[in-house]
């Protein structure tokens, strides 16, 4: 790559996200130009305690990769980048966190939560 433009464009929107998932975000932007080095990202983000990343413009590649990251965000803690564990607090704040940054969350990989989490309403993020 001669000009780094959109790839630094992309790389600086990880300021969106809470630290510890930062360099997985940038091996992400990397893979991604790697594929497609126009290939532009909207927004990325944590939500419900997993890394969000939203691309301008549909390519199969990417989207799986993105789909990995997502996954892969869920066992790193968003405050520190350690080993981290999707989380949920009482009143249903996810976070994926360590240990260390675990104070007011309980495991939220729980068969019982997910199921219920399919059958309220309001529940789903409404954006893709
Ligand atoms: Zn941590």
């Amino acid at each position: 790559m001669t000009d780094g433009g959109r790839f630094d464009e992309n790389l600086g929107k990880e300021v969106e996200l809470p630290e510890g998932w930062r360099p997985l975000y940038r091996t992400v932007v990397q893979s991604i130009a790697d594929i497609d080095p126009n290939a532009m990202v909207i927004q990325t983000k944590e939500k419900f305690g997993e890394l969000r990343i939203y691309m301008k413009t549909f390519n199969e590649q990417i989207y799986d990769l993105i789909d990995e990251a997502s996954k892969q965000s869920k066992t790193i803690c968003q405050t520190c980048g350690s080993l981290g564990v999707w989380s949920k607090t009482a009143d249903g704040f996810y976070a994926t966190v360590c240990a260390d940054h675990s104070a007011g969350f309980a495991p939220a990989m729980s068969s019982v939560l997910r199921h219920m989490r399919l059958i309220l309403p309001n529940q789903s993020d409404g954006e893709v």
